[in-house]
């Protein structure tokens, strides 16, 4: 029996109650044809309102949320497999239980309306709402006193349909446990994340995972000559570190070393910000989180692929003792360095891990991530990252797990003329363009320097995704940009 019969009354204007139904779980029904979409739901006496659906659909909407009872809150949830994934993802997804305020803790996929010859899509989307349930059910409120609204669970995902995405649920629950764990760290604010939690959040994850870590503290990092890391700590309370992961799967052929900027808080230094929006500043470790994301999640995978993973972390504070303006500083390349602005420090403590990591971890890839620079964002929005490098075939491997995940990537120039805006008269480079243009460009130009021509090098500027617009959050919140896309982009390599 087909029951259209609404109550706008008690519910939110995009949601129906009908009654007769017989699911008590979060039903999700991947679809492919819309007519075969409501015979089966006629099929299954589902009490789904038909001319709300059929409306959706014809608005192109990819995933339709109906509750069909407001009583026994029952959920059915409709995913056209033609989502694109910007469209349907492991965000949007999460993003929909939100807002439709889901209470099952037992989701059942239904695929039997997609034929094989969909298998993928249908393994993407089983992927994804398997990841977008473990982000939903995570409590991110994590200083509250008060958790008594936090009691969301996932029990249970069954999958009903003709093929097998076993396999594809699983890695769909690893990834979300991968998020919610790097959306904690960039949420976590300064005065809860230094350095000493960095290393905690993936000294944990190593002893789980059974993957080496080596900690270089700040006696380590004087003697090996991390002079641009030390420089932007000078006016920290807490000693910077520098964070060495090393995943070595048996079998593995391809190496590649992931990099990733971990400044716990960024006040600009002497350079300093102004004061609207710095507690957002919290989040300037977010390519550091990424890529301890992707290493805790690759080993969670067990992904065919060597990883080594760089971290240099420290907070930039002003000080007495903090670097000014002008200052010239070494680095552990051995080349010197003019402070122009100290609030372009992310780019100081890369060219020491960058170069430490080209001299001691040759690489068959060499990928940094930070949130670098103002510039990506006036440049792109907040609609996708952007990239640098010289390698096409790189940069379309990057750009298509970009488009595979949801996580953009959009690649920009890095043209030799733009290091002429790097150079300073005094020393062998400047950490700021001489001119307020190409920002983001120049940053990467920067990073160029210290990479040694590697042939294949990458730098993302994730400034704009790490962090940002999220449901269930009032103020910006960690997005954990850049896992996904990184084991996807990894996962090609594995045969390699
Ligand atoms: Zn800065």
């Amino acid at each position: 029996m087909i029951n259209n019969k609404i109550n706008r009354a008690s519910l939110n204007h995009t949601y129906y109650s009908a009654s007769d139904s017989d699911f008590s779980t979060c039903t999700i029904v991947l679809y492919q044809e819309a007519e075969q979409l409501l015979e089966w739901i006629a099929d299954h006496s589902i009490a789904a309102p038909l001319a709300y659906l059929k409306q959706q659909i014809d608005k192109k909407n990819k995933c339709i949320h109906c509750r069909l009872s407001d009583t026994d809150t029952t959920d059915l949830i409709i995913i056209s497999i033609d989502a694109t994934p910007q469209q349907v993802n492991k965000l949007t997804i999460a993003a929909g239980l939100e807002t439709a305020d889901i209470a099952a803790s037992d989701f059942l996929i239904v695929g039997e309306l997609v034929d094989a010859a969909q298998d993928a899509k249908v393994r993407y989307l089983c992927k994804h709402i398997a990841a977008a349930l473990k982000i939903w059910a995570h409590d991110g409120k994590l200083y509250k006193a008060d958790k008594s609204d936090q009691s969301r669970s996932v029990d249970q995902i069954n999958y009903k349909g003709n093929l097998k995405p076993q396999h594809d649920l699983t890695a769909g629950v690893k990834l979300g446990t991968s998020m919610v764990k790097v959306m904690d760290l960039v949420n976590a604010p300064s005065n809860r994340k230094t350095p000493r939690e960095m290393a905690a959040w993936i000294k944990q994850s190593s002893e789980e995972h059974g993957y080496k870590l080596t900690i270089m503290e700040m006696e380590e990092l004087i003697s090996k000559g991390f002079h641009a890391l030390i420089a932007v700590n000078r006016g920290s309370e807490i000693g910077a570190k520098c964070l060495i992961a090393e995943y070595r799967p048996s079998g593995a052929s391809t190496h590649v070393v992931l990099v990733g900027k971990g400044v716990t808080f960024d006040t600009g230094g002497i350079s300093i910000k102004g004061a609207n929006n710095m507690h957002y500043m919290k989040s300037d470790m977010g390519g550091a989180a990424a890529v301890m994301g992707t290493i805790d999640l690759a080993a969670s995978l067990k992904l065919s692929v060597n990883i080594t993973m760089i971290v240099p972390t420290t907070a930039n504070s002003v000080d007495g003792l903090s670097i000014n303006p002008g200052d010239i500083i070494d680095s552990y390349s051995g080349k010197k360095i003019e402070v122009i602005n100290t609030d372009a420090e992310g780019r100081l403590i890369l060219a020491d891990a960058l170069a430490y990591a080209v001299e001691k971890y040759p690489s068959d890839h060499l990928v940094d991530l930070a949130t670098l620079t103002g510039s990506v964002v006036r440049a792109l929005g907040t609609e996708t990252s952007g990239f640098m490098t010289h390698n096409d075939d790189l940069a379309r491997s990057i750009k298509r797990a970009g488009e595979a995940t949801g996580e953009r990537t959009w690649r920009l120039p890095l043209w030799k003329e733009y290091h002429s805006y790097m150079e300073s008269d005094l020393a062998d480079i400047s950490n700021l363009a001489s001119k307020p243009m190409a920002g983001a460009i120049t940053a990467a130009k920067f990073l160029e320097f210290f990479v040694d021509e590697h042939p294949s090098w990458v730098h993302l500027d994730i400034a704009a995704t790490a962090f940002g617009k999220m449901s269930g959050y009032k103020d910006y919140a960690a997005t954990a940009y850049g896992v996904d896309l990184l084991c996807t982009w990894l996962q090609t390599l594995e045969n390699d």
